[in-house]
């Protein structure tokens, strides 16, 4: 059995939807009682295979919320994520995605020293943070969607907000060694780590965010920002394709600008209906279908019986996992999301 650590990407979604979920008793509450919330499976999932193949999965819904981080309530953070850990392999998940920011509290706050939760010791063998697939599923869309937009890689520059994060610098790996995009443009904070990542590539340019966007035909947004950020869309190139793979969205802001085209990052479309309700909550156009690369992860290591923590710690994706994992992703019957048009407004 496979399992999905969510949460929702605001105070004010989770009381949204909390009544919708069955709790009705949390919909008026505010940030101190999420704090205290244990975790709960709220969804039961089937899903089958492209190749006729049935598996089945819980969703454990975490009661951690973005708002925590900002608060500086880090103690009731990462309580949420090792609980709802605790609570998944208690209910015998032989493997388990760490899905949104489940795997950044988890590598931030070194949750790899707190193995006892109460009577369990957790077996980390169970997890996975989905990376290496939502990495995969994130190149494929700038490769095909820039096709789709007539922009030439060959003559693109590609600018990746979170270039030194787990899913950014494997996104970074294989735009180096699979494509051969004209410039690679760096963005994060801190410096030192960009070095390091200039380093290993053996190119790319570092470059804060406001003097990157005019110069990008292509934006990867991967950082992991507690709230979006909003971007002047005057100063952007046209066309210009924008993927933005963050949980919650690193872009704040719709856009409705001809030639400025956005696109769900890390999204995947599966080639059957998926029983579950859990996509409808996070607002995708598709529910039934269309799921975060990283929940597809754990779904896929059921599939091929793939027991093991596939993706683990920090920037250690490799581009022979990426294949990998991409082979299992098309065999099983996942595809990138591609959708332009409907992509064009950011939710
Ligand atoms: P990491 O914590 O490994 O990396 C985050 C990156 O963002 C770092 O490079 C960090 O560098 C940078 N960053 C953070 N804040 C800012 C900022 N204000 N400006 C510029 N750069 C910033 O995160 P992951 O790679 O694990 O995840 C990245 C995003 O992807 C998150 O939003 C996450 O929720 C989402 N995600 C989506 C999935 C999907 O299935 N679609 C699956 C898993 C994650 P620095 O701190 O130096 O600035």
């Amino acid at each position: 059995m496979f399992g999905l650590i969510g949460h929702l990407t605001s105070l004010d979604h989770a009381q949204l939807v909390a009544r919708d979920l069955g709790y009705p008793e949390y919909a008026d509450q505010g940030l101190d009682f999420w704090c205290s919330a244990p975790p709960q499976i709220v969804d039961t999932i089937k899903v089958t295979s492209a190749t006729g193949q049935q598996i089945e999965g819980r969703y454990v819904e975490s009661c951690f919320l973005p708002e925590m981080l900002a608060a500086k309530r880090i103690k009731a953070a990462t309580r949420k994520i090792i609980n709802a850990m605790a609570h998944a392999q208690k209910h015998g998940i032989d493997i388990t995605a760490l899905g949104g920011f489940s795997s950044i509290i988890f590598e931030n706050f070194n949750l790899n020293q707190i193995q006892q939760v109460r009577n369990v010791t957790l077996e980390f063998e169970r997890f996975t943070t989905g990376n290496t697939h939502t990495a995969y599923i994130i190149c494929q869309q700038v490769v095909a969607a820039a096709e789709k937009l007539g922009i030439n890689l060959s003559d693109a520059t590609v600018a990746v907000c979170g270039a030194t994060g787990d899913i950014g610098s494997a996104v970074c790996r294989w735009l180096i060694a699979r494509t051969d995009i004209k410039e690679l443009l760096l963005i994060a904070r801190n410096q030192e780590r960009i070095q390091q990542l200039q380093e290993e590539l053996g190119c790319g340019v570092a470059m804060d965010l406001d003097t990157a966007l005019p110069k990008a035909d292509i934006v990867v947004w991967v950082a992991s920002m507690a709230k979006g950020v909003e971007v002047d869309p005057n100063s952007l190139k046209r066309p210009c394709l924008m993927i933005d793979g963050g949980y919650p969205k690193n872009l704040d802001q719709h856009f409705n600008f001809d030639g400025v085209h956005v696109l769900k990052g890390g999204i995947v479309e599966h080639s059957l209906d998926i029983d579950w309700r859990i996509m409808q909550i996070v607002n995708m156009d598709v529910p039934g279908r269309q799921l975060f690369a990283c929940f597809a992860e754990a779904m896929l290591l059921e599939f091929e019986k793939w027991y093991t923590n596939f993706s683990w710690g920090r920037n250690q994706i490799t581009l022979e996992k990426m294949d990998m994992i991409g082979q299992a992703s098309r065999r099983h019957g996942f595809r990138p999301l591609l959708d332009l048009n409907t992509a064009l407004l950011v939710t």
